[in-house]
């Protein structure tokens, strides 16, 4: 007779294969936790998804909403960077566009200069 094979829960008498599973069951099934007579059925958290009992929600929601609003300011701040980053390049290509019409004016100052040289050099 071999009955520690068998995880059946006390309180409506389901069979479960391992220990783990029976505790789980127990604390998140929501019809076993009405037979428990527990009012609080197991919880979902709203940031993370998870499943908890009333009593153990409280905890956790509050180191969840911590957490939660610790990645949310994360991630905003990382939306800063990136608008910033987003005006450097702007004021980048537009410094650009300026050095590339500075560099065609030069070029053909340079140009005349060179016409100008080769010019005074036939005269010579
Ligand atoms: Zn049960
Ligand atoms: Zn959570």
């Amino acid at each position: 007779m071999n009955i520690s094979e068998k995880h059946i829960c006390e309180h409506c008498s389901k069979e479960f294969c391992s220990k783990a599973t029976l505790i789980r069951h127990k604390k998140t099934t929501k019809s076993c936790l009405e037979i428990q007579g527990k009012e609080d059925v197991a919880m979902e958290c709203i940031n993370c998804k998870k499943f908890f009992a009333m009593q153990y929600y409280k905890q956790h929601i509050e180191k969840c909403d911590i957490v939660f609003e610790k990645v949310k300011n994360e991630y905003k701040e990382q939306q800063k960077e990136i608008e910033k980053i987003r005006g450097q390049n702007k004021k980048i290509s537009e410094t650009n566009s300026k050095l590339k019409t500075e560099l065609q004016e030069s070029r053909l100052v340079f140009n005349s200069l060179t016409i100008n040289l080769r010019c005074s050099f036939l005269t010579l």
